[in-house]
């Protein structure tokens, strides 16, 4: 008989149509799920969750990882730390803010090479639609990228042009041929700016130069395209912040296309009216709105309209920031706390669970809420449905062990990322994760911190895999 590893508890919940119960689950040597018994069995198990909360671990279908080119901002050992960290078992890198950005199979494979003994957890790719690519599109997607993002408004890097009309029309004829997905980032210059004879050290000067009209307008485009191409490629947009797209997009669902919404931990979490003065580490495109526009943004994740959560982890180094506690703004003409000119992009990889759960409790969301938002939604958008998101027969054994009842300070020792600035540090939460389980290893455990071999609670060595077409 093969050798089995069993992972056990009190408070299972396999997945979001299941009951939190006690349950066994074996893992066979391939690191997949071979049986699962309904009982709490102790003895002998790899982990005992006793009383805290086994569920499936987290997919993160949003990091920029940065890596390779842009490293200093963002690589694959401290993403896939600080996603391991916080539950997060799989991690979708996206194809820009990395050199090359992964618009071509050449660059995919670097890509994939530069992250080779670096994965704490499991790691796939987006690829790039960009004007002229559309040729490169199915070779990327056999070669095992997840689908491909586009933007329709300046991205902020050189490397990765926005695409128009019939840059997207050829590009999904290309995905067509093979049921492919494209991520829209969906703003569009209405040529809104900056007002400058305002203070740009003041949040709302710089969430006034992008209204809620730029996200509507571009919403229109991606239902249009997604028509068109119905039901041979799924839509899917990328961090909804603007309230004002969700009847477009309900609309859209009502219709029957092929079209899923996602929104980021930030946006249900955060108000525009509470961002502090230089405090550019709140800065992302689409910007973080106002309160009244989050409770509607709450009011369509409870409804379902908006899909799944994610994280846009998209960090960079502090001197971007022009933030305050590097002393200074680097670029001419900016001043310190300069939201206006601040690199956009929030960090966040690993920290989504009990921030989404924290505020999520107080608006009636569920655990099992929480699992299809983060685990199998996501798992299903990266294209890995049948393979995780849900603790299943067959599927990874991939695990998060938490207590959702845990106070838990978000403080920088606890933060995994390479750079530290984000806008949660001290930030007072419910819910502490505990063990991370990848493929049947542990890959974190926060007891073992300080242990032998367990550098901050990390495993010595990187067991994560590259999500590519061969599995
Ligand atoms: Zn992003």
């Amino acid at each position: 008989m093969a050798v089995e590893t069993a992972f056990t508890g009190r408070r299972v919940l396999l997945d979001s149509a299941a009951e939190v119960g006690p349950a066994t689950v074996y893992v066979d040597a391939a690191g997949r799920v071979a049986r699962i018994e309904r009982e709490y069995r102790p003895e002998g198990a790899a982990v005992d969750a006793g009383d805290r909360l086994l569920m499936p671990g987290i997919v993160d279908g949003h990091v920029h990882i940065n890596q390779p080119g842009r490293t200093q901002w963002e690589g694959v050992v401290t993403a896939s730390h600080a996603a391991a960290a916080g539950g997060v078992t799989t991690i979708i890198d996206m194809p820009l803010n990395c050199i090359p950005s992964t618009v071509t199979v050449d660059a995919y494979n670097q890509k994939r090479e530069s992250f080779r003994g670096g994965m704490w957890v499991d790691v796939g790719t987006w690829g790039g639609v960009v004007p002229g690519n559309a040729a490169d599109l199915v070779p990327m997607l056999e070669a095992g990228a997840r689908g491909f993002k586009c933007f329709l408004c300046d991205s902020g890097v050189d490397e990765f042009p926005a695409v128009n009309e019939a840059h997207l029309r050829a590009a999904m004829a290309e995905l067509a041929k093979k049921r492919g997905t494209l991520l829209f980032h969906a703003e569009v210059d209405t040529g809104a700016t900056a007002d400058a004879a305002r203070d740009p050290t003041e949040y709302a000067t710089f969430l006034d130069s992008r209204p809620p009209g730029m996200e509507v307008a571009a919403i229109d485009l991606v239902v249009k395209m997604c028509r068109e191409f119905a039901p041979h490629v799924r839509c899917h947009i990328v961090h909804l912040s603007a309230a004002d797209a969700l009847p477009a997009i309900r609309a859209a669902k009502a219709e029957g296309l092929p079209l899923t919404v996602e929104t980021c931990f930030h946006y249900l979490t955060i108000n525009a009216e509470d961002v502090p003065r230089r405090s550019t580490e709140y800065k992302c495109c689409p910007p973080i709105r106002g309160e009244a526009n989050r409770a509607q943004l709450w009011a369509a994740v409870v409804d379902g309209t908006i899909d799944m959560v994610v994280s846009d982890h998209s960090p960079c180094t502090p001197d971007l920031k022009m933030h305050p506690c590097c002393g200074g703004a680097p670029i001419a003409g900016a001043v310190e706390g300069d939201f206006v000119k601040a690199w956009g992009g929030i960090a966040s990889v690993g920290i989504g669970l009990p921030l989404l759960w924290t505020e999520g409790r107080r608006r009636g969301l569920r655990l099992q809420d929480v699992v299809r938002l983060i685990c199998e939604r996501t798992a299903a958008h990266s294209g890995l449905a049948g393979r995780k998101g849900r603790i299943a027969v067959g599927h990874d054994a991939d695990f998060v062990v938490w207590d959702p009842e845990e106070q838990n300070r978000i403080t920088v020792d606890k933060l995994h990322f390479r750079n530290k600035l984000t806008p949660y540090r001290e930030r007072q939460c419910t819910g502490c994760v505990h063990q991370t389980v990848v493929r049947g290893a542990v890959v974190y455990d926060a007891a073992r911190a300080g242990a032998d071999g367990w550098d901050r609670g990390f495993s010595q060595q990187p067991l994560g895999r590259w999500i590519g077409s061969d599995e």
